[in-house]
């Protein structure tokens, strides 16, 4: 391992030992890594205001001493996210996008469309007037995230049989992974979908990227369209995920 210079969130901090931080950072060019800053606790000059979780930073890593851990060198502020630090509301309804790329992608894995996805979401919420705005940004976050860690759920045609999905008159969402058919045994569990439910993800799942910050998610749809999604989330990834059932608390 070189010296590299990342494009990086800051997922997670912990504090090691009487001066040090520990910092998990998903990055764009080497997906998640962690990242030993020495001194950072106790000596508060050198990355001063710099390290706080939800933080996009541009930053220097130097190998470690241990083969997958690297030395924080320096870092330099791209974007405090301020808008989400400034509503406790958003700031809960972005924590969820914090947690799954710590538990829900592999180290060294890079992943650039989920960075992307990420820094788009923040973006979004941070903006956002309204619950059925960022019920919608952090819906098609947790759909969009699926597809790019190569989770995509299958929405055109029913998982077990293959109807498609416009001649399915009540839809229903398993968490084997997508759409059933009433005429198919629903697996291990699955949810009706309230009409429009299935058309959203949809939408969330294949509009341009551009376009995504125009979806609004009514509570109607909010509520059981998020249980979902954790719920699948949670199978997937094997974490309970706390702070995505807080933000859904929010929301319900
Ligand atoms: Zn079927």
């Amino acid at each position: 391992m070189e010296p590299r210079r990342l494009h990086a969130l800051l997922l997670r901090c912990r504090p090691l030992g009487e001066s040090d931080l520990m910092l998990d950072f998903f990055s764009r060019e080497l997906g998640r890594i962690t990242a030993l800053a020495k001194g950072a606790k106790r000596s508060k000059r050198r990355f001063f205001g710099l390290l706080e979780i939800g933080h996009h930073l541009e930053i220097e890593v130097e190998p470690g001493r241990r083969g997958d851990l690297w030395l924080l060198m320096s870092a330099r502020l791209l974007d405090p996210h301020l808008g989400l630090r400034q509503d406790w509301r958003k700031l809960l309804l972005a924590g969820p996008v914090l947690e799954l790329l710590l538990r829900a992608s592999a180290p060294h894995d890079p992943q650039p469309g989920a960075l992307a996805l990420a820094l788009d979401t923040l973006a979004r919420l941070e903006r956002g007037r309204g619950a059925s705005e960022s019920a919608a940004a952090l819906a098609v976050f947790l759909m969009r995230l699926l597809s790019e860690l190569g989770f995509a759920l299958r929405l055109d045609c029913c998982l077990h049989c293959g109807k498609p999905a416009a001649q399915i008159g009540e839809p229903r969402l398993s968490l084997d992974g997508g759409l059933v058919c009433p005429a198919c045994p629903p697996g291990r569990k699955a949810i009706a979908a309230p009409p429009g439910l299935v058309a959203f993800l949809r939408a969330a799942q294949t509009m341009e990227p551009a376009a995504l910050g125009r979806l609004r998610l009514s509570p109607a749809l909010a509520r059981p369209g998020l249980a979902y999604l954790a719920d699948f989330w949670r199978e997937i990834s094997g974490h309970d995920l706390p702070a995505l059932g807080l933000a859904i608390g929010l929301e319900g």
